[in-house]
Protein backbone atom coordinates (compact mmCIF):
# COMPACT_ATOMS: atom_id res chain seq x y z
CA UNK A 1 0.00 0.00 0.00
CA UNK A 2 1.34 3.28 -1.18
CA UNK A 3 1.91 5.87 1.76
CA UNK A 4 3.54 9.21 2.79
CA UNK A 5 5.08 10.65 5.72
CA UNK A 6 2.65 12.61 7.30
CA UNK A 7 3.88 15.15 10.67
CA UNK A 8 1.80 17.27 12.89
CA UNK A 9 3.97 19.72 14.93
CA UNK A 10 2.47 22.45 17.63
CA UNK A 11 4.40 24.68 19.20
CA UNK A 12 4.59 22.63 21.87
CA UNK A 13 5.35 19.30 20.56
CA UNK A 14 5.72 16.87 17.93
CA UNK A 15 2.25 15.42 18.02
CA UNK A 16 2.64 12.51 15.29
CA UNK A 17 5.11 11.73 12.88
CA UNK A 18 4.51 8.48 10.69
CA UNK A 19 3.78 7.38 6.83
CA UNK A 20 0.23 7.01 6.51
CA UNK A 21 -2.10 6.81 3.62
CA UNK A 22 -4.90 8.57 3.83
CA UNK A 23 -5.72 12.00 5.87
CA UNK A 24 -9.10 14.02 6.48
CA UNK A 25 -8.84 17.21 7.66
CA UNK A 26 -10.77 20.23 7.51
CA UNK A 27 -9.37 23.39 5.77
CA UNK A 28 -10.82 26.67 5.22
CA UNK A 29 -12.76 26.14 2.63
CA UNK A 30 -14.03 22.51 3.50
CA UNK A 31 -13.13 19.24 3.97
CA UNK A 32 -10.07 18.10 2.69
CA UNK A 33 -8.43 14.39 1.58
CA UNK A 34 -4.86 13.70 1.47
CA UNK A 35 -3.76 10.47 -0.35
CA UNK A 36 -0.24 9.91 -2.10
CA UNK A 37 1.02 11.87 -4.66
CA UNK A 38 -1.10 14.43 -3.62
CA UNK A 39 -0.41 18.18 -5.44
CA UNK A 40 1.55 20.54 -3.36
CA UNK A 41 -0.54 23.23 -1.66
CA UNK A 42 -0.66 25.39 1.14
CA UNK A 43 -3.49 26.31 3.07
CA UNK A 44 -5.09 27.30 6.31
CA UNK A 45 -7.25 24.53 8.41
CA UNK A 46 -10.56 25.43 10.20
CA UNK A 47 -10.36 23.46 13.94
CA UNK A 48 -11.68 20.07 13.39
CA UNK A 49 -11.27 16.87 13.62
CA UNK A 50 -7.96 15.21 11.64
CA UNK A 51 -8.72 11.54 10.43
CA UNK A 52 -5.51 9.11 9.71
CA UNK A 53 -5.40 5.84 8.21
CA UNK A 54 -1.87 4.13 8.70
CA UNK A 55 -0.25 0.67 9.30
CA UNK A 56 -1.68 0.99 12.83
CA UNK A 57 -5.27 1.23 11.35
CA UNK A 58 -7.31 4.36 12.10
CA UNK A 59 -7.25 7.00 14.36
CA UNK A 60 -8.73 10.66 14.97
CA UNK A 61 -6.99 13.62 16.63
CA UNK A 62 -8.10 17.16 17.22
CA UNK A 63 -7.16 19.91 15.78
CA UNK A 64 -7.45 23.97 16.97
CA UNK A 65 -6.61 25.54 13.32
CA UNK A 66 -3.21 25.73 11.84
CA UNK A 67 -1.39 25.99 8.29
CA UNK A 68 -1.24 22.63 5.97
CA UNK A 69 1.58 22.44 3.91
CA UNK A 70 1.34 19.57 1.00
CA UNK A 71 4.76 18.92 -0.46
CA UNK A 72 6.36 16.16 -2.64
CA UNK A 73 8.12 14.69 0.37
CA UNK A 74 6.31 14.94 2.71
CA UNK A 75 3.29 17.02 4.31
CA UNK A 76 3.22 18.86 7.42
CA UNK A 77 0.45 20.64 9.55
CA UNK A 78 1.87 23.31 11.91
CA UNK A 79 -1.12 23.18 14.21
CA UNK A 80 -2.43 26.28 16.83
CA UNK A 81 -3.04 22.70 19.09
CA UNK A 82 -3.49 19.34 18.63
CA UNK A 83 -4.36 16.18 20.74
CA UNK A 84 -4.71 12.74 19.99
CA UNK A 85 -8.13 11.42 21.52
CA UNK A 86 -6.72 9.90 24.49
CA UNK A 87 -5.57 12.86 25.42
CA UNK A 88 -8.61 14.57 25.40
CA UNK A 89 -10.21 15.86 28.46
CA UNK A 90 -13.90 15.24 27.70
CA UNK A 91 -15.41 17.40 30.96
CA UNK A 92 -12.57 20.62 30.22
CA UNK A 93 -13.87 20.48 26.43
CA UNK A 94 -17.76 20.38 27.20
CA UNK A 95 -17.23 22.92 30.21
CA UNK A 96 -15.35 25.28 27.39
CA UNK A 97 -18.25 24.79 24.96
CA UNK A 98 -20.55 25.67 27.58
CA UNK A 99 -18.43 28.64 28.47
CA UNK A 100 -18.70 29.67 24.45
CA UNK A 101 -22.38 28.76 24.25
CA UNK A 102 -23.04 31.05 27.11
CA UNK A 103 -20.90 34.10 25.46
CA UNK A 104 -22.58 33.75 22.63
CA UNK A 105 -26.57 33.75 24.04
CA UNK A 106 -25.50 36.49 26.05
CA UNK A 107 -23.90 39.03 23.93
CA UNK A 108 -24.09 37.14 20.30
CA UNK A 109 -22.72 40.82 18.76
CA UNK A 110 -20.23 41.56 21.36
CA UNK A 111 -16.76 41.42 20.06
CA UNK A 112 -16.22 38.49 22.38
CA UNK A 113 -18.60 36.37 20.52
CA UNK A 114 -15.78 36.28 17.54
CA UNK A 115 -13.50 34.25 20.29
CA UNK A 116 -16.27 32.32 21.52
CA UNK A 117 -17.25 30.82 18.52
CA UNK A 118 -13.49 29.62 17.44
CA UNK A 119 -13.82 28.74 21.14
CA UNK A 120 -17.03 26.79 20.57
CA UNK A 121 -15.29 25.45 17.27
CA UNK A 122 -12.35 23.91 19.13
CA UNK A 123 -14.45 22.39 21.82
CA UNK A 124 -16.64 21.14 19.10
CA UNK A 125 -13.77 19.19 17.11
CA UNK A 126 -12.37 17.89 20.76
CA UNK A 127 -15.85 16.48 21.54
CA UNK A 128 -16.49 14.87 17.84
CA UNK A 129 -13.04 13.23 18.16
CA UNK A 130 -14.15 11.38 21.58
CA UNK A 131 -17.62 10.38 20.30
CA UNK A 132 -16.01 9.00 17.05
CA UNK A 133 -13.73 6.80 19.73
CA UNK A 134 -16.69 5.66 21.49
CA UNK A 135 -18.29 4.80 18.50
CA UNK A 136 -15.76 2.73 17.29
CA UNK A 137 -15.18 1.11 20.82
CA UNK A 138 -19.02 0.06 20.80
CA UNK A 139 -19.02 -0.95 17.33
CA UNK A 140 -16.10 -3.35 18.00
CA UNK A 141 -18.09 -4.85 21.01
P1 LIG B 1 -9.84 25.73 27.36
O1 LIG B 1 -10.82 26.87 27.37
O2 LIG B 1 -10.36 24.50 28.04
O3 LIG B 1 -8.45 26.13 27.81
P2 LIG B 1 -9.07 26.13 24.62
O4 LIG B 1 -9.81 25.71 23.39
O5 LIG B 1 -9.04 27.60 24.90
O6 LIG B 1 -9.68 25.28 25.83
P3 LIG B 1 -6.51 25.89 23.41
O7 LIG B 1 -6.09 27.33 23.49
O8 LIG B 1 -6.99 25.38 22.09
O9 LIG B 1 -7.58 25.58 24.55
O10 LIG B 1 -5.30 24.95 23.88
C1 LIG B 1 -4.44 25.29 24.97
C2 LIG B 1 -3.72 24.03 25.38
O11 LIG B 1 -4.61 23.18 26.11
C3 LIG B 1 -3.21 23.18 24.21
O12 LIG B 1 -2.00 22.57 24.60
C4 LIG B 1 -4.30 22.13 24.01
O13 LIG B 1 -3.80 20.95 23.44
C5 LIG B 1 -4.78 21.92 25.45
N1 LIG B 1 -6.21 21.59 25.56
C6 LIG B 1 -7.25 22.42 25.41
N2 LIG B 1 -8.41 21.79 25.65
C7 LIG B 1 -8.09 20.52 25.94
C8 LIG B 1 -8.86 19.35 26.28
N3 LIG B 1 -10.20 19.37 26.35
N4 LIG B 1 -8.20 18.20 26.54
C9 LIG B 1 -6.85 18.15 26.47
N5 LIG B 1 -6.07 19.21 26.16
C10 LIG B 1 -6.68 20.38 25.89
Amino acid sequence: METFRFEIVTAEASVFTDDVQEVILWGTEGQMTILPKHASLMTMLAPGDIYIKGKEGEQYLAESGGFLEVRSDKVILLADACERVEDIDEDRAEAAKKRAEETLKASPAHPDAVIAEAALRRSLARLKVVEKRRYKKKAAS
